[in-house]
């Protein structure tokens, strides 16, 4: 919102608002353009709510939420669910165990400097980079979901969602072809975690210099030499990442202890 205050904040943190924003404009936003969830949207949409009810790892309350939105959906033996009925759950589980989602969108280090750039697009990012290096963290998470076992788990929730259900068709369409492309070529939980990482900065190149580029926060290489120093190495002169080092610095950023619960409602 243009008169929201803006929020100091620092970019080595990940912000529990940003995540919690996305989760409500996924939940009461995104979702609510489809009058009912069947066949394929359905099946896309319990794999996205799964790897969020276990891998989740900010406020236990919100972590709750979804656990009981996934053994609704796990239980109900429907072949469609009209939104309002996920919705009617979302809120009435709000409000008997006054359990919180906040209501609003909050963004911290996914502001942007005008409405309209960065917000959910960046919270969507964050949150799966997060669950990536989650399962990679603790890969029994998600036994007895029938993706236990499978690495690209979490992607292929994302995959699924972000062709479904993104309102950015474009992103989609790009998204689907680099996964099409490369997305069996990861065989651990830590290629999961790369994969992610080398196809946002794909993202990144592509769209520097774009109108949906917040002049603010242009778009490049992450993380910078300030952010990861030991990330980058200059060989004869040509620049390259230092992947063991870029690991165990998205295992660190994304890890849940760097969850900062400033600004949170
Ligand atoms: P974002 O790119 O959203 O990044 C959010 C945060 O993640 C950054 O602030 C940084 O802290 C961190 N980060 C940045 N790079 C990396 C990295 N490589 N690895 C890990 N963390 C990183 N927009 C289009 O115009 N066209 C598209 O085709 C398009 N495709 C998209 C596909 C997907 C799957 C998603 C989620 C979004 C897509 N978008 C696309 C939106 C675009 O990528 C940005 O999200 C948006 O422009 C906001 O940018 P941002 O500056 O907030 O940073």
């Amino acid at each position: 919102h243009s008169t929201d205050p803006w929020r100091e904040f620092d970019s080595s943190k990940v912000y529990m608002a940003d995540l919690e924003s996305a989760l409500h404009y996924l939940l009461r936003v995104e979702l609510a353009t489809h009058n009912t969830l069947g066949g394929e949207e359905l099946k896309t949409f319990k794999s996205v709510v799964t790897v969020i009810a276990k891998l989740y790892p900010g406020r236990a309350s919100v972590q709750k939420v979804m656990e009981n939105l996934l053994d609704w959906l796990v239980r109900l033996p429907l072949e469609s669910i009209p939104y309002q009925a996920i919705l009617d759950l979302v809120d009435d589980k709000m409000r008997i165990s006054s359990l919180s989602l906040g209501a609003e969108v909050r963004w911290v280090g996914c502001q942007g400097s005008r409405p309209g750039l960065r917000g959910y697009p960046c919270s969507l990012w964050t949150l799966f980079h997060m669950l990536t290096v989650q399962y990679d963290a603790s890969p029994k998470l998600l036994a007895g979901t029938g993706t236990e076992g499978d690495p690209a788990a979490v992607l292929n929730a994302m995959r699924g969602y972000i062709g479904t259900f993104f309102g950015c068709e474009q992103c989609g369409r790009h998204f689907e072809e680099m996964a099409a492309q490369s997305l069996d070529q990861v065989k651990t939980t830590e290629d999961a975690v790369i994969w992610l990482w080398s196809k946002h900065n794909q993202v990144n190149s592509r769209l520097a210099g774009s109108l949906s580029d917040d002049p603010v926060f242009p778009k490049s290489p992450w993380p910078s030499p300030a952010l990861c120093p030991a990330c980058h190495q200059e060989k004869e002169g040509v620049h390259t990442w230092n992947e063991e080092q870029v690991l165990a610095f998205l295992r660190q950023h994304y890890g849940a202890g760097n969850l900062s619960p400033r600004y949170l409602p």
